[in-house]
């Protein structure tokens, strides 16, 4: 398994958000975590991150290696993984492309940079029509795309993503998924949280139910999407 999370336990103060969940995601996989407004999504994908602690006896590891021992900026310089947070955190008083190179600050590969930031742009050709446009006067699903770009170039081993469809109109949602089913094809793992749970589970190839702070239920997302509980909890059937 490239990432492998043990007993992860997280509080918030005196508020326990994780109570020791345990999941792995394998190379090139696509695998969503499903659950409620305040389960705990947004709070596994900042440990992962390392944007907040977590408790003694959490294990993380990606690619054999203990991302405890990583800064949060190293996890994205020297592990690959990025984290592409809800609610887009995009630079907008930059400009698209300023935004895209500010992502690979600690890259040295130019040249690689550069076919980066071109597949960018193909993957999302409004980037392109708008790069030097300031970030802030994009539409919500411009930058979400920038923010999905930007991630991409930051770190491409993993992705951590959180709720990318959140504000986007159906159809621009679809594009959103395809367009990061193209990001995955290259090789690029994914970890998804969503609300959107129908979504999430036609997208991914294997879930995970999450509760209160707690894994419950686990499965290739074909069998989550027939679970009578999941459908009634979560698909509103
Ligand atoms: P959402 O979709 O609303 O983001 P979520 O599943 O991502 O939901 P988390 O944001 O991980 O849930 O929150 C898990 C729990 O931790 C909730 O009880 C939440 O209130 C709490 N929590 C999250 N962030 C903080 C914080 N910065 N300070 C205190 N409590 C927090």
């Amino acid at each position: 398994m490239q990432l492998n999370i043990q007993n992860l336990n997280v509080s918030y103060g005196n508020i326990k958000a994780l109570h020791g969940i345990s999941f792995s995601v394998a190379a090139g996989e696509i695998l969503t975590i499903i659950g409620a407004n305040g389960a705990g999504k947004s709070t596994t994908l900042r440990a992962i991150s390392r944007m907040i602690p977590c408790e003694s006896g959490s294990v993380m590891e990606f690619n054999g290696r203990n991302i405890l021992k990583y800064s949060a900026d190293k996890v994205v310089s020297k592990l690959g993984i990025s984290h592409v947070p809800e609610g887009r955190r995009i630079f907008g008083n930059l400009t698209v492309t300023e935004n895209l190179t500010l992502a690979c600050f600690a890259r040295k590969d130019k040249d690689q940079i550069e076919a980066d930031r071109k597949w960018v742009f193909d993957l999302f050709p409004r980037l392109e029509e708008r790069r030097h446009q300031l970030a802030g006067t994009l539409s919500g699903g411009e930058q979400q795309m920038l923010a999905v770009g930007r991630g991409y170039m930051s770190g491409h081993q993993m992705m951590l993503l959180d709720e990318p469809s959140m504000g986007l109109a159906p159809l621009l949602m679809l594009d959103m998924f395809d367009a990061l089913r193209e990001i995955n094809k290259l090789g690029t793992t994914i970890l998804l949280v969503e609300q959107n749970a129908r979504l999430a589970l036609k997208f991914a190839q294997r879930g995970y139910v999450i509760e209160n702070g707690s894994l419950v239920l686990e499965g290739p997302t074909d069998e989550l999407l027939d679970n009578p509980e999941v459908k009634k909890a979560y698909l509103g059937a």
